[in-house]
């Protein structure tokens, strides 16, 4: 903790650069992740005046509906939280369905050693029900050496899925475990009392309008409440391995006559394809707006071009992402920063609250496959430095970029997710802060939820 807490003091020496809405950490391989919307100095500004009601009150309110915000919203709901999830989109699935990322990547190693399922508990249970719906993929372009089970829980490597079931899913397991749910939402700023956060502000259709809790889990992916909190975050470097963002698609009228997975997930005659690449800044509405603009005119030529190949004269553009996918943005800075030494060793740590066992899809231009089961993921890395009564999870939590890229698959993403949801409920239900958190207590209460920790 020291060690790690003395690294983190020299990145911030190297390079700090201070924003109204959160501290971004630049420097040591890092950059200043975008500025949330503050207007620069010297800008000319509307100042609005706003009195915002308080619409209720929660024990948990997860912001963002993603595969780790349904997991941690059931398991807050499961430990006893009166819990409420918020999502911005109209469904549930977050990148998985919206961004039609159709494989749950990294339930075990892709290569061996791959014996140990390394998600379990809630996770699982998702999948199963997934299973039990119909809505596994048939086929997917993922080599693999081992063949496991999905139908009798023994979960692979990756899980092909139809988007639709997916959907289904996530609201059958929520529904089950007593989770409000409010979509069309969007979290806009957190409730601050100092640098506590006491709820979230959202703005929909019928307003903008304030929500009180006990605790709140940042499942955006892009850590937007930690950092309008003032939490400091990592942002990806302008270089180097920084991963870009792809526009997914669902080709259609794919014939029998072409067999396999042709390059995606496919399900029958359709096949879920990744689409043209964008790079810069996820977090710049400019950028985005230039990323879908040129990813979907790219696309549709590029499909046009298919379609004159002899054998894919039936091919069409069935469907796109509902937004180009973006994977890369803000890391916040919490109490231990997991380090890439660490991911690739295997380290081991008494806190652990979730292992990834995923590839680093890009390290250096390559596939990095880890040389043993899993690394650990400490429960320091969910608790962010400077804010109070906020729990992280998903996509942006406390790593360096290599072991950011493993553990932001679904899989991990997922099982983060059941540790960040009993976390909150057990601060919640024992009025004590995530950084007084006692850790034993919260992994007693994982592995009674069936969460693999290796313990
Ligand atoms: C192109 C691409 C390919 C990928 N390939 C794979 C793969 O093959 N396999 C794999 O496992 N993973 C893959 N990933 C990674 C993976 O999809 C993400 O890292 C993962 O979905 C992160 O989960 P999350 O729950 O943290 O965030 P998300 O899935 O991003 O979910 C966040 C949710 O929060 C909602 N939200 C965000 N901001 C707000 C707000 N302010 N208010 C309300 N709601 C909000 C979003 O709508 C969304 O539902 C890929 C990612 C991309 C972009």
């Amino acid at each position: 903790m020291s060690r790690n807490r003395t690294a983190t003091k020299a990145m911030q020496r190297r390079g700090f650069m201070q924003t109204a809405l959160g501290t971004a950490v630049a420097g040591a391989g890092f950059q200043a992740a975008g500025t949330a919307g503050q207007p620069a100095p010297g800008t000319k500004v509307y100042r609005e005046s706003i009195a915002t009601p308080v619409i209720g009150k929660y024990q948990v309110v997860v912001a963002g509906g993603g595969p780790s915000g349904v997991i941690a919203a059931a398991a807050a709901a499961r430990s006893g939280a009166d819990t409420l999830l918020i999502e911005r989109y109209a469904f549930l699935g977050g990148n998985g369905t919206a961004g039609l990322m159709t494989c749950y990547n990294g339930f075990r190693n892709q290569r061996p050693p791959e014996t140990l399922q390394t998600v379990k508990g809630i996770p699982a249970e998702y999948i199963a029900e997934l299973v039990r719906l119909g809505g596994v993929a048939d086929i997917d372009n993922y080599e693999r050496n081992a063949t496991h089970d999905i139908r009798k829980g023994d979960i692979p490597y990756t899980v092909g899925f139809d988007p639709e079931a997916a959907k289904i899913a996530s609201l059958n397991l929520l529904r089950k475990e007593g989770v409000k749910l409010r979509l069309h939402s969007w979290v806009v700023a957190p409730m601050l009392d100092g640098s506590r956060v006491t709820g979230v502000v959202v703005q929909s259709k019928s307003g903008r309008q304030a929500i009180a809790a006990d605790m709140v889990i940042d499942c955006t992916g892009d850590g937007d409440l930690a950092a309008g909190a003032g939490a400091p975050f990592m942002g990806p470097a302008s270089t180097g391995d920084r991963m870009e963002m792809s526009l997914m698609y669902r080709l259609g009228g794919v014939p029998a006559s072409i067999t396999g997975a042709f390059g995606g997930i496919r399900i029958g005659d359709r096949v879920v394809r990744w689409g043209p690449g964008f790079g810069g800044d996820g977090l710049d509405v400019e950028n985005l707006t230039r990323a879908e603009t040129e990813s979907r005119l790219k696309l549709w030529d590029q499909v046009q071009e298919m379609k004159k190949k002899p054998g894919q004269e039936s091919f069409y553009l069935m469907q796109t992402a509902t937004g180009i996918g973006i994977r890369e943005t803000r890391r916040i800075l919490g109490e231990y920063v997991l380090t890439e030494k660490e991911a690739i060793a295997g380290t081991r740590f008494p806190d652990v609250i979730a292992i990834s066992s995923n590839p680093f899809p890009s390290y250096h231009g390559k596939r990095y496959f880890l040389s043993h089961e899993g690394f650990d993921i400490p429960y320091r890395a969910l608790v962010p430095q400077k804010v109070e009564g906020l729990v992280l999870s998903g996509r942006c939590i406390s790593c360096e970029q290599a072991p950011f890229q493993s553990a932001r698959s679904m899989a991990p993403a997922m099982a983060v997710g059941h540790a960040s949801g009993c976390a909150a409920a057990l601060c919640a239900l024992r009025g004590v802060a995530p950084r007084k958190l006692e850790v034993k207590e919260l992994q007693k209460l994982l592995v009674s939820q069936k969460a693999e920790l290796r313990l």
